[in-house]
C-alpha cells in the first residue's frame, strides 16, 4: 500500500527493521528508521541506509518531511540524513527544517554535512531529559542517555495525551523501566535473541523485563539483529506477549501503525 499526503496522517511507518551490521549492511532487512505521520508535522527518526530510496517507495515524499532526529551516530541510524535534508529544503531552495541530533553527531568526523545543515532552518542539540515543544499538542522529550558507546539518547513523543516512546539503542540498565514510564506505545530496539555482555544492545529477554514492568498497550519489537531473525521475531513476540499479558508484535518493513487506534493498517 502506498501512502499520500493525506492517508501518511495520524501514521507510523517502519522504513526499516534492521539492527546492526549483518542486517542492515548486509541488506537482509532495510533500516529506513521510523516516519512519523503527525497531522501537522512529519517526523523521521533514524533514517538510516536507504531511508530516502524506501520513504519515495512507500509514497511518502522526503521533502514532505518538517524535522529528523539521529538518536545517534551510528550509520544504521543516520546513513541518509544528508539526502533526507537535501530533500526537505528541495535542494538548498528553500530554507526550512529542523534537526535534532546528539553533538558527536555534528562534531568531529561529522555524520551530518556542514553544507545541508546550512540549508535548513535550525539544528538543535539533543542533551538528557530534554524536552521540546513542536505544537500545543506535541512534543518531544529524550529521557536519559543510553549506554551505546556513542552518545546515545531515546525518545518520547507526546501527542493529545498519548505517550509514544522509542527506546532506541543501548544495553539494558535499570533506569531504563523509570525513564519510559507511562508509555502507551512502546519501541524496543531488540537486536540481539540472548543477552552478550560485549555488545550494547538490548536483548529479547530485556524486551520482556522492560514490557512486564512498563505494561504499555502495545509494544513493538524492532531493529533486528541475525539471533533475532533467525528465531523469527513474529514467535519471540508471541512469547513475550504470553508471559507478560501485554499486546507485542514484531515490526515488519514498511509496517503501518495506526497512532490513535494502535493496530497495525492492513495492507494489500
Ligand atoms: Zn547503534
Amino acid at each position: 500500500m502506498k501512502l499520500n499526503r493525506e492517508t501518511l496522517k495520524g501514521k507510523l511507518v517502519f522504513l526499516g527493521t534492521a539492527g546492526a551490521r549483518y542486517v542492515a549492511f548486509g541488506f537482509e532487512r532495510q533500516a529506513g528508521g521510523l516516519y512519523f505521520g503527525f497531522p501537522s508535522l512529519n517526523v523521521h527518526v533514524d533514517p538510516g541506509p536507504g531511508a530516502f530510496v524506501h520513504a519515495h517507495r512507500k509514497g511518502i515524499e522526503p521533502h514532505w518531511t518538517d524535522v529528523v532526529i539521529l538518536s545517534h551516530r551510528h550509520l544504521d541510524h543516520c546513513a541518509d540524513v544528508n539526502h533526507v535534508l537535501e530533500s526537505m529544503t528541495l535542494g538548498g531552495k528553500k530554507k526550512r527544517g529542523l534537526l535534532l541530533c546528539p553533538s558527536d553527531c555534528i562534531a568531529e568526523d561529522p555524520v551530518v554535512l556542514e553544507y545541508t545543515r546550512k540549508n535548513i532552518e535550525k539544528t538543535e542539540i539533543v542533551k538528557e531529559g530534554m524536552e521540546r515543544e513542536f505544537l500545543a499538542d506535541l512534543s518531544v522529550s529524550f529521557p536519559i542517555r543510553h549506554l551505546h558507546g556513542v552518545e546515545t539518547y531515546g525518545l518520547i513523543f507526546k501527542w493529545k495525551g498519548t505517550v509514544y516512546s522509542y527506546i532506541s539503542d543501548t544495553k539494558f540498565f535499570e533506569e531504563l523501566l523509570s525513564a519510559y514510564k507511562g508509555s502507551n506505545l512502546l519501541i524496543l530496539n531488540t537486536t540481539l535473541l540472548k543477552p552478550n555482555p560485549r555488545i550494547d544492545h538490548l536483548s529479547a529477554e530485556d524486551a520482556r523485563v522492560i514490557i512486564g514492568e512498563l505494561k504499555p498497550d502495545l509494544a513493538v519489537l524492532t531493529h533486528f539483529g541475525r539471533t533475532m531473525l533467525s528465531a523469527k521475531p513474529w514467535e519471540v513476540a508471541l512469547s513475550i506477549s504470553q508471559e507478560t499479558g501485554i499486546k507485542v508484535i514484531a515490526a515488519y518493513d514498511n509496517m503501518i501503525l495506526d497512532l490513535e487506534s494502535l493496530s497495525v493498517v492492513r495492507q494489500r
